[in-house]
């Protein structure tokens, strides 16, 4: 099937409160046109010179999302269009964040990430840091970021009893910051969790946002 075919289907597929966010991360512009010109609108990517590359040479309407691992010195890169950063791990990221925002005159979205996967090479806070990162007196006056949720990957494996788990462990983790620290705030609403193989158990266990590549894509050649 075609990219264009593969994003018709799979946005025919989801629930209607679930956003696509296709995961382009190493493959050309031509094919993120493809998307495009298929009504996506939505594009995910992992690395920052790769995304500004891209960003150049596409329309202007497409809402970027920064998905992988962030480095301080290159939020500036993307600081100008960036929409939403699914990858917050630290209050020291999230200061940069807000500087840079605050130095284009905008408020960037973003997502703080959650380490639940049984690996240790994944990326993300415990839930701990990231209660801790809540109750920072240093949040306060960051007026260019928006707090919009949490974001997470559950152990890549075939056992989907365990991802369940994961996944439910996250949406638990959101209902309860949700109670503590956003109450009445209706932008932290958005659970990023599922991937090309387990979107679906995540759609299950209350996703709001599937960072979907292979599916779509087809495999990457890294
Ligand atoms: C690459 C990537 C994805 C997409 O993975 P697929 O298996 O290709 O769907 C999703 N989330 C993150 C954080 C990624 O880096």
């Amino acid at each position: 099937m075609s990219i264009a075919q593969n994003i018709v289907q799979l946005k025919a597929s989801l629930p209607t409160n679930v956003t696509l966010v296709a995961v382009s991360k190493f493959h050309p512009a031509e094919a993120l046109k493809e998307a495009y010109d298929a009504g996506q609108r939505v594009f995910g990517e992992s690395r920052a010179q790769e995304l500004t590359a891209k960003q150049k040479v596409l329309p202007d309407d497409i809402e970027w999302h920064f998905i992988g691992p962030l480095q301080s010195n290159k939020v500036k890169d993307i600081a100008p269009f960036i929409h939403t950063i699914h990858s917050i791990d630290s209050l020291k990221l999230l200061q940069e964040v807000n500087k840079q925002a605050a130095k284009n005159n905008r408020v960037i979205r973003v997502l703080l990430e959650i380490h639940v996967a049984q690996e240790d090479t994944k990326y993300g806070m415990t839930p701990d840091e990231c209660r801790q990162l809540l109750q920072s007196e240093q949040l306060a006056g960051l007026d260019n970021i928006q707090i919009c949720g949490l974001m997470g990957m559950a152990t890549y494996t075939d056992d989907t009893v365990l991802i369940e788990q994961e996944f439910h462990i996250l949406h638990e983790l959101f209902i309860e910051l949700k109670a503590l620290y956003f109450i009445g705030n209706d932008n932290f609403a958005e659970l990023s969790m599922g991937m090309s193989h387990d979107y679906p158990v995540a759609i299950r266990q209350g996703s709001t946002m599937i960072r979907v590549g292979t599916s779509i894509f087809g495999e990457r050649e890294y």
